[in-house]
């Protein structure tokens, strides 16, 4: 298979995890799935278990809106040094709580999501122009002054065809905003192939910054800004996480037990070494 950002074929292969194998490009240093899906597969991924099922998604992830929608309304203040409210697109936007965030701050939102429950969740609860579909197969109508792809870059199935259709539905001037996870940081070097970003079939792309720039800057975007989120997690979400991780890993299920030890109500700070933002600039 090509390498999705440098599109040569040099890659070697690093690990099996979830039965596909994890190939790294001797080119460019991008590590991706060995695996090329198709539209009827994410549907099949971002299923309503994807959402509430938890093990590698979410237990329930409505829980989690109040912290998003603040998420929302935080890049909106670190955006607003570089550009006023206009129209924003959230490519990947769930229920639509970060876009939330975003409409607080007065951006008038567009979002995409595959998943028809997060989609009805969002327009009947938080009144939001949400659409079904992914950015792949989408037709989108309009312009937008920014576009964000939070934690969904490494899930793109076709990774240059959306980036091609982003890019080129931004008004002039127009911004990207990126938050994914570093696969050059310390938790992932020390976690190998149990880091909990390598989980194929659904995430099948794995930046570093330098990467992520490179790529974007080939598409003809330049970085403006970049920084590292703060961020907080739903107690019940982190146990799910943790409780999946440690049953991967061979005689750690006993570890399960003091997970019990943790509230399920509690928002607990994310120690967010290995997930970055950037911020682009069409030109
Ligand atoms: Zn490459």
């Amino acid at each position: 298979m090509n390498c999705p950002v440098c599109s040569k074929n040099n890659a070697e292969f690093r690990f099996i995890k979830n039965g596909y194998s994890i190939l790294h490009c001797k080119d460019c240093d991008h590590l991706f799935t060995d695996y090329e899906p198709t539209a009827q597969g994410v549907d099949h991924i971002y299923s309503d278990d994807y959402f509430f099922k938890g093990g590698v998604g979410y237990d329930d992830y409505t829980l989690e809106k109040d912290m998003l929608i603040k998420r929302g309304e935080y890049y909106a203040d670190k955006i607003s040094k570089h550009i006023a409210p206009g129209k924003v697109l959230d490519v990947g936007s769930a229920a639509g709580f970060i876009l939330k965030g975003f409409e607080n701050k007065g951006w008038n939102g567009t979002g995409i999501e595959p998943n028809k429950s997060m989609v009805d969740y969002g327009r009947q609860n938080l009144g939001l122009n949400l659409q079904q579909g992914t950015i792949e197969t989408i037709e989108l109508k309009e312009k937008f002054d920014l576009i964000i792809i939070i934690q969904v870059v490494a899930h793109l199935y076709d990774l240059n065809c959306s980036m091609n259709k982003i890019s080129n539905s931004l008004n002039p001037g127009g911004l990207i905003l990126i938050e994914t996870w570093d696969k050059d940081s310390w938790t992932s070097r020390i976690f190998g192939k149990y880091w909990h970003e390598y989980c194929p079939p659904s995430t099948l792309n794995y930046f570093s910054k330098k990467i992520l720039n490179h790529y974007m800057s080939s598409h003809k975007n330049l970085l403006i800004d970049q920084g590292t989120p703060k961020k907080k997690i739903h107690s019940k979400h982190a146990k799910s996480l943790i409780s999946h991780k440690l049953m991967e890993v061979k005689g750690m299920n006993w570890a399960t037990v003091f997970l019990k030890l943790i509230p399920d109500n509690v928002m607990l700070p994310y120690p967010s070494e290995d997930l970055f933002w950037a911020l682009y600039k069409r030109y």
